[in-house]
């Protein structure tokens, strides 16, 4: 059993063996305008595909992190951490998975605004 998800035209494809235990919304200036539903991955077992390699990489403000976006139907996919700290974070968009986010798992609001904490 896999959980695949992917940018509106699929040029972008990921895939991960299972689910986090909550997703994220945050309260930060991107992740609010991109409508984003963050969950955490293991970087060793997801699978990423480009599948004409055309990303946008939007990296700003403290530059610790890049964002992935298809260059051609602009969805955001996923971010990476550029901080050189193993092991290496990222996280899913999960508002681009193929399949419905079940109702079990909890969505977590995190103040990346402001206080850099879950406002739970
Ligand atoms: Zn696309």
């Amino acid at each position: 059993m896999s959980y695949r998800g992917s940018c509106h035209c699929r040029n972008i494809r990921w895939e991960t063996p299972r689910l986090p235990d909550w997703f994220t919304r945050c309260t930060c200036s991107y992740c609010r305008k991109s409508a984003a539903i963050w969950g955490r991955t293991d970087l060793g077992t997801v699978r990423i595909v480009y599948e004409t390699g055309r990303v946008i990489r939007y990296i700003h403000g403290d530059k610790t992190q890049a964002f992935i976006s298809c260059e051609k139907c602009g969805c955001t996919t996923h971010w990476e951490s550029l901080e050189h700290i193993e092991p290496r974070q990222m996280k899913l968009n999960f508002a681009t998975a193929d399949f419905k986010l079940p109702a079990s798992i909890p969505v977590r609001l995190f103040d990346g605004a402001e206080s850099w904490r879950y406002l739970d």
